[in-house]
């Protein structure tokens, strides 16, 4: 699965731009940094390639296979 730590996103967009199942996309809510913050689209579809969490500048994804979520 993937977490987001929504408050540290600068929103660069990296995340969106690489996810290569196209799932990530910049939500309408801003975090604490008053930045808008990538929001998954379609879990199911998610390999765990954690292609978004190597390409985060800021540390702000991290990815676990399985589980549930917090
Ligand atoms: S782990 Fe891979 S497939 Fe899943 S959201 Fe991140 S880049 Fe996309
Ligand atoms: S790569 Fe990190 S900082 Fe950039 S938009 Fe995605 S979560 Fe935010």
């Amino acid at each position: 699965m993937v977490q987001i730590n929504e408050n540290l996103c600068k929103n660069c967009g990296y995340c969106v731009k690489f996810c290569p199942k196209k799932i990530l996309e910049i939500g309408t809510v801003r975090n604490r940094r008053g930045q808008f913050y990538p929001v998954m689209t379609d879990e199911e579809k998610c390999i765990t390639c954690a292609i978004c969490a190597t390409m985060c500048p800021e540390g702000a994804i991290e990815v676990t296979e399985g589980g549930s979520k917090a």
